[in-house]
């Protein structure tokens, strides 16, 4: 069913908008419990990358912190500076680390960096020291191991080199040691075993410290897989985390578009660029002002059902910059006003099952929507 109308209605004053972003931060909270509970041992971070993988970085940390999550993930030291200025408390790690010459930025706005490589281990330990000498607070960071993805964070012979080279950890408070694990999403996929027992057998060489190792699926299969404080994104948005498995959890995004135009169209019609759909017997054609500038993918022209007051309706023609088409021919007509909300993503039509059609993982999908969406919280 769709929302209430009033919960489409904009804020006072905005311009209007075609599509709408409902983003219900109570099945955000319930997903940050579900996995916080299935982490019991752990630590649950949340990962808030990509603008909060699209639904808003602000209003989503703020709402998972007065849920108790008290530590945020994010990928750079910018999504870093605007997460600060949401929440003053709560720890914030920066993925990519600082570049070269960033470390004050860091220092500044109490950003936590995640230290890659060993040259951001040296840059890090010096600004430390500077720091301490100046009677500066420590400032903590982590230090990540890749076991298996090849993309970031310390090496094996890295590795080795900084257990060989104690004194570049000695003015680095580090609060945990990381990986990430290329196949969480198939939990029987050899590698994960085997990349936790590489983590192990690496660490080992290092100063004991607490660990983390589950993204959003990691943190569903068990502790092995956890570590002390576990990493959780797409599961807190709603996105299936498996890939070989039915969503244990709950929508939290739902994408509206509004109907700006109905047409009847005569016999044999086309509808859309390449008139790559006809309308061999005519109908009732709705213009919904939502298009693959706003993130819905093009590829679903043809291909993936909308909803229209609970009614299935399919895409017709390709998908638009700003708008898609829908044949609501079989749609009561009083059913079928300018500015009724038809849902695109969302209860009906799954995140998962759009991504699925469109060729992607629901990540894309999420952090693909577009900036010109209004973006309606319920809680
Ligand atoms: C993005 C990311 C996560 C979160 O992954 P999900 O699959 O969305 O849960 C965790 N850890 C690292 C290092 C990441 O880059």
């Amino acid at each position: 069913m769709p929302p209430p109308a009033q919960e489409l209605r904009i804020a006072d004053g905005e311009p209007a908008s075609n599509g709408v972003l409902r983003v219900d931060l109570s099945a955000l909270a319930r997903n940050y419990r579900h996995l916080r509970t299935a982490a019991a041992h752990s630590r649950c971070a949340a990962v808030v990358k990509a603008n909060a993988y699209g639904l808003g970085l602000k209003r989503v940390a703020r709402r998972l912190h007065r849920e108790g999550c008290e530590t945020f993930f994010v990928a750079t030291s910018a999504e870093g500076i605007s997460l600060r200025s949401a929440l003053d408390r709560a720890t914030i790690y920066v993925l990519a680390g600082p570049s070269s010459g960033e470390e004050e930025v860091y220092a500044a706005h109490r950003l936590c960096p995640v230290l890659n490589s060993v040259p951001q281990i040296v840059a890090w330990g010096q600004h430390c020291d500077r720091a301490s000498r100046d009677g500066a607070p420590p400032l903590h960071a982590a230090l990540h191991i890749d076991t298996g993805m090849e993309r970031l964070g310390l090496s094996r012979a890295d590795t080795m080199d900084v257990a060989a080279n104690a004194h570049l950890l000695e003015h680095v408070t580090l609060d945990f040691v990381m990986t990430h694990l290329a196949c969480a999403d198939e939990p029987s996929h050899e590698l994960n075993a085997s990349q936790v027992r590489l983590f192990d057998n690496l660490r080992a060489h290092l100063p004991a410290l607490p660990t983390s190792i589950g993204n959003s699926a990691g943190t569903l299969t068990g502790h092995y897989f956890q570590g002390d404080l576990v990493r959780p994104g797409i599961a807190l948005y709603g996105g299936n985390p498996y890939s070989d498995r039915p969503n244990p959890m709950e929508v939290v995004v739902q994408l509206f578009g509004r109907i700006i135009q109905i047409r009847q169209v005569s016999p044999m019609s086309t509808v859309g660029y390449g008139a790559t759909f006809r309308m061999e017997k005519g109908g009732m054609i709705a213009t919904v002002g939502v298009g693959y500038a706003d993130g819905y993918p093009r590829k679903l022209g043809n291909a993936c059902p909308a909803v229209v007051n609970g009614r299935l309706v399919p895409v017709v023609g390709r998908v638009s910059m700003d708008t898609l088409a829908v044949d609501v021919t079989g749609v009561p007509p009083e059913d079928l006003r300018i500015g009724a909300p038809v849902e695109l993503i969302g209860r009906a039509i799954a995140l998962d099952r759009v991504a699925q059609l469109a060729g992607t993982i629901a990540n894309e999908i999420l952090t693909g929507l577009g900036a010109r969406l209004s973006r309606f919280y319920v809680d």
